[in-house]
């Protein structure tokens, strides 16, 4: 029999029972509890005599929690393709000694003598990542990409400002993450897009065309987000320094040049990093993430405060001094748990181990492309005679004349055990699939996901109602995508409330 995810909805009203609908109604309770009251600090008026609690037997509530953790997808069920995220796997080394006491148990407010070791993991930290990118300074405390771009804008900004200058555009290649343009927005940067050449990369001349005086800086992805490397990175870099502009990396993604490129070398003054992305610190719902931001030299009084230092003797205290900063942008220190992990991933890697991330990325990457495109009805349409880096996209246009889109083709993937891509974007593309395998996936894991695509495209043609109706193997089935985004409901109570505002007849 086929596996079948635990449903929460569905078309048989085969529903996954609540531990309450399991429960047989009687509950035993441990003779303990008496000697247990007498310990517990729980003030009297806020203690219970009686729980509405199920009554299960250990092993169907574990399997009962077991059936719903299987509900959720992560990039240890399978391949998790996901373009321009990096779902590369999250070693359970890292996890172990993020997890351990001494780290966990640690408060932001205790002294520096006390927590030499926590400021010793974020000062060899920034070092490591510094090597990485030849950016001297890193702050570590932006808690997310787009964070990470906010402080750079703002560090732009505050560096214009400083000079007297009056630079308020934003320039960013249209290609670009989303986050770029809000991120320069909420700067206070008017942002001037520019399109890509047919190469899918910077137009030099729509560039050049675009700098003036006003130019604040321009917001840079290498390779971009069509996974093509931009040759002319020096070009971008003499037109933007010429202008008298700060070049901004978006290094969210760093999989296909680390250990093998310098951002210094490329001429860049700011980076962030995704230590979530590239440096294997698991993420997704939203956080926990960190944006390292790294800096030249000329802007290492802007980062924000504290950044952490050694002593000549060797031990390491919080640098509140920097003169020009533009202030805290997180509370405390920024996502330390975070940081333990890309801690642990870089010595555990080695300068021997990184550089291999990035060809085994861009290997896989080039491997995947190279089969996909043969399928017919997909397409690439920029760069096509160029290798990708880490990640590529192709175009499901194609399949349209059967009536079938590349939100069709993702929901399909999942019956086939992996998780989709990327789709949508970048919106350069028309039906994009953004696919990035990662240095994780094994020759294996690569031709299993081919061989879905390829097995998806012949159902296209021939069985089209069979993706129409996709996914069908999963919990739940097609969302309201724009509606689960914007009024979530996340726990039983809230569905319940909402289902009873709804004087819901079932449970659909
Ligand atoms: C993920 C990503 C970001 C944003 O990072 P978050 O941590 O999600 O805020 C920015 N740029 C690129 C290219 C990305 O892939």
């Amino acid at each position: 029999m086929r596996f079948i995810q635990a449903r929460w909805q569905s078309d048989e009203k085969v529903l996954e029972p609540t531990v309450f609908e399991l429960s047989s109604g009687s509950f035993y309770s441990f003779p303990v509890e008496e000697e247990l009251k007498k310990y517990a600090k729980i003030p009297n008026d806020l203690r219970r005599d009686e729980l509405n609690l199920p009554g299960l037997s250990e092993p169907e509530v574990a399997r009962h929690f077991s059936r719903l953790a299987e509900m959720n997808y992560g990039v240890d069920s399978n391949s998790y393709w996901l373009g321009s995220c990096t779902m590369k796997y999250n070693p359970k080394l890292n996890e172990r000694i993020a997890r351990e006491k001494r780290m966990l148990m640690i408060h932001p407010y205790q002294p520096e003598e006390t927590v030499q070791g926590a400021l010793q993991i974020m000062y060899e930290l920034s070092e490591m990542l510094s090597r990485i990118t030849g950016l001297p300074h890193f702050t570590l405390q932006p808690a997310a990409g787009a964070h990470g771009e906010l402080t750079g804008a703002l560090i732009i900004r505050k560096r214009h400002e400083d000079e007297n200058e009056r630079r308020n555009e934003m320039i960013v290649p249209e290609s670009a993450h989303g986050s770029n343009f809000a991120s320069a927005a909420m700067a206070g940067f008017k942002v001037i897009r520019i399109p890509p050449d047919e190469d899918g990369c910077v137009d030099i001349s729509a560039l050049k065309a675009a700098v003036s005086e006003r130019t604040a800086g321009m917001m840079i992805t290498n390779p971009n987000t069509l996974g093509i490397f931009e040759s002319r990175i020096l070009e971008i870099s003499d037109v933007i320094h010429g202008a008298g502009g700060l070049l901004y990396y978006d290094g969210a993604n760093l999989n296909a040049i680390i250990g093998k490129v310098l951002l210094s070398k490329m001429g860049i003054d700011i980076a962030h990093l995704n230590l979530h992305k590239t440096f294997s610190a698991p993420h997704g719902s939203g956080g926990p993430g960190a944006g390292a931001v790294g800096v030249v030299d000329e802007l290492k009084e802007y980062l924000p405060v504290p950044v952490v230092r050694k002593r000549g003797d060797g031990s390491y205290y919080l640098d509140f001094s920097l003169k020009k900063t533009i202030g805290r942008v997180r509370s405390f220190y920024g996502n330390f748990n975070v940081m333990i992990k890309a801690w642990a991933y870089l010595k555990a890697l080695g300068s021997e181990g990184l550089p291999k991330v990035a060809e085994i990325s861009v290997l896989n990457a080039n491997y995947a492309l190279f089969h996909i495109r043969k399928i017919e009805g997909i397409d690439v349409k920029y760069g096509k005679r160029r290798p990708c880096k880490h990640e590529f996209v192709v175009s499901l246009q194609g399949f349209k004349k059967y009536g079938v889109k590349a939100l069709d083709f993702a929901k399909r993937l999942l019956d086939y055990g992996v998780h989709p891509p990327t789709i949508y974007f970048p919106h350069i593309v028309e039906e994009a699939f953004m696919m990035e395998p990662t240095e994780s996936e094994s020759l294996r894991d690569l031709d299993n996901y081919i061989e879905a695509m390829r097995k998806i495209a012949e159902e296209a043609r021939e069985n089209r109602e069979l993706l129409l109706k996709a996914p069908h193997s999963t919990a739940i089935g097609r969302l309201d995508e724009a509606r689960a985004s914007r009024q979530p409901i996340l726990s039983w109570r809230m569905y319940r409330k909402i289902m009873s505002q709804q004087g819901a007849e079932s449970h659909e």
